[in-house]
């Protein structure tokens, strides 16, 4: 491990404060050099460590097992007496009595053993994994490198990671970790979603982070982005009265979004399901505001019946209270959401082909479908549903997707704003639809020409972009023109700081992951209508997107009260 500086900085992309000791995500472990040990090394020490490394590794797997308890608990304890196996240390005494170093000698003889397995039947070929796993964790010891995978020492925990994959997220423990940093990713990685859906603070893109020690002390500030390595007892205090102070705030956030001087902002819940739907109600979303279809579509090769999706649809429809407004995006297919039955393959350029509604409008059945779906789903259930398309550029467009959608009782057709051509035709695209709602995440991504997906670009990603702004601006306008409503539901929604500025832009509903709700009510409440005009102008007209940022962090109220 390197030394460290006293502050790092990336991108703040869930905002709080987190102050804890930092765990590292371990990554792969690498092989210990072949050969025999350095002139000087004794074999009885190399044994000895070779041992203690196993058997704190079997002494870990079972602490771990008992904690979590149940079938957890006999997996643990079966690989705890893997690591055990008297074959295994007797081979690793020949190795290092042979003169290899204790790392290399456990890499031997862990090697030896899955090369066995490997061959010996199905079943104890997929005991082969585990081997490889313990085999990782005994050399990271002995090598001291962070063991592979996320990591797990027994107390709350800032997690540091280069980046995490939805792989590693999903065997972690929610209530362990206080906040996230990793080197890579930008606003809309995974690291983001998944720090926002948990209301942990989150800095992605912080160059160095990955060089700090395990248990090293940080402050986290997912609102700045500024991670402070070290801290003094002071600077721990002051965290701490800032995680206190947004506890405290987020437990009297309640009711509909509104500004400070009562203009209403429904403040709804993204989703990708039915199974999303409680915690949307839980979090106080008032309603959904892009509830994603692909889930009912993706890994199959025919496209759902009518009644499957109606099925699924009613369940969000009806977890919702009465009246609640639930906007279900159709089917967006292409790109990042590659569907076999439907799209092209080997486009050149996905992103810029056959997408989102360009694709259902060749298999217009598949649409026709769906919105049957939704008329049934909607006619059985009392939520006030409507729908939008995804990926329009034009009024045309616009109109064709309405005509679809009237054709079932479904109260309101709208659009989704991701192309740029369709911000800068809002108005007339707005004659052609109820609503807009704006996707920052596509409309960075063409708006910038930069792929969301790939992360060295992650800075095009930024919804702060003044450019980006100006697109939200001339959509705002129109709906203020006819008096339409305009919501915006990418991940910009759910910056508190941001969402101040795209109210004072003319938008006038925002829908976020659960996680952000609390935090966009509080500060949305702490300004009236005209602040909000007022910080989205210093936002529009700052240089760059850093420099948005840190004018409306600095003018905007209770930022620290709140803890944001
Ligand atoms: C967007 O593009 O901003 C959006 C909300 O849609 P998705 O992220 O599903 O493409
Ligand atoms: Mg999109």
């Amino acid at each position: 491990m390197t030394s460290m500086a006293p502050a790092l900085k990336g991108v703040g992309v869930s905002p709080g404060v987190a102050v804890g000791p930092v765990a590292l995500m371990g990554g792969e472990v690498p092989e210990p050099a072949a050969g025999q040990a350095p002139p000087g090394s004794d074999p009885v020490v190399e044994l000895a460590a070779s041992r203690s490394a196993l058997e704190a590794v079997a002494v870990e797997l079972e602490q771990r097992g008992a904690a979590v308890g149940g079938d957890v608990r006999e997996v643990l304890d079966a690989q705890a007496m893997m690591v055990r196996d008297p074959g295994l240390a007797d081979l690793v005494e020949t190795l290092t009595g042979q003169g290899r170093l204790a790392a290399r000698a456990v890499w031997e003889a862990f090697t030896t053993y899955r090369d066995v397995l490997a061959g010996a039947g199905e079943y104890m070929a997929a005991r082969v994994a585990d081997l490889d796993d313990l085999r990782a964790r005994t050399v990271a010891r002995l090598l001291g490198v962070p063991v592979p995978g996320v990591p797990d020492p027994g107390y709350p925990y800032v997690l540091v990671a280069r980046d995490l994959a939805p792989a590693d997220t999903a065997v972690l423990d929610a209530t362990k970790v206080l906040g996230f940093v990793t080197e890579e990713g930008g606003p809309t990685s995974h690291t983001a979603i998944l720090a926002k859906s948990l209301g942990v603070p989150a800095v992605v893109g912080c160059a160095g982070a990955t060089d700090l020690a395990d248990d090293t002390r940080v402050i986290v500030d997912g609102g700045t982005g500024d991670v402070r390595v070290d801290p003094t007892e002071e600077e721990i205090e002051a965290a701490h009265a800032k995680v206190a102070a947004r506890k405290a705030a987020r437990g009297h956030s309640t009711g509909p979004g509104a500004t400070k001087d009562g203009q209403p902002v429904s403040l709804l819940a993204n989703i990708g399901g039915p199974a999303d739907a409680p915690g949307a109600v839980a979090a106080g979303a008032e309603g959904v505001g892009l509830f994603r279809t692909e889930f009912l579509f993706l890994d199959r090769v025919d496209p759902p019946t009518v009644d499957e999706q109606r099925e699924a649809y009613e369940a969000v429809f009806s977890a919702f209270p009465d009246g609640a407004k639930v906007v279900l995006r159709t089917l967006d297919a292409g790109a990042d959401k590659p569907l076999a039955f439907l799209n092209l393959a080997g486009e050149p350029n996905p992103a810029l082909g056959q997408r989102g509604l360009r694709a259902v409008r060749r298999a217009p059945e598949v649409l026709a479908d769906q919105l049957e779906a939704i008329g049934r789903a909607a006619a059985a259930t009392r939520a006030d549903v409507w729908v939008m398309a995804p990926m329009v550029a034009t009024a045309e467009e616009a109109a064709w997707f309405r005509a679809q959608a009237k054709r079932q009782p479904i109260d309101k057709a709208g659009v989704m704003i991701e192309i740029p051509a369709a911000a800068l035709r809002a108005r007339a695209v707005l004659a052609e639809a109820d609503f807009v709602s704006i996707g920052t995440n596509d409309l960075a991504q063409y708006t910038f020409a930069a792929d969301r997906l790939v992360s060295e670009l992650s800075s095009f990603q930024d919804p702060w972009q003044p450019a980006l702004l100006d697109l939200v601006a001339r959509a705002g306008q129109a709906g203020r023109e006819t008096g339409k409503p305009v919501g915006v539901c990418g991940e910009a929604a759910g910056d508190p700081l941001l969402a101040l500025v795209l109210v004072g832009l003319g938008v006038t509903s925002l829908s976020m992951a659960p996680g952000s709700i609390a935090d966009v009510r509080l500060l949305l409440a702490r300004h009236t209508a005209e602040d909000c005009r007022r910080l989205a102008a210093m936002a529009v007209e700052a240089p760059d997107a850093d420099a948005a940022k840190e004018r409306v962090r600095g003018a905007a109220t209770g930022v620290d009260e709140l803890g944001l």
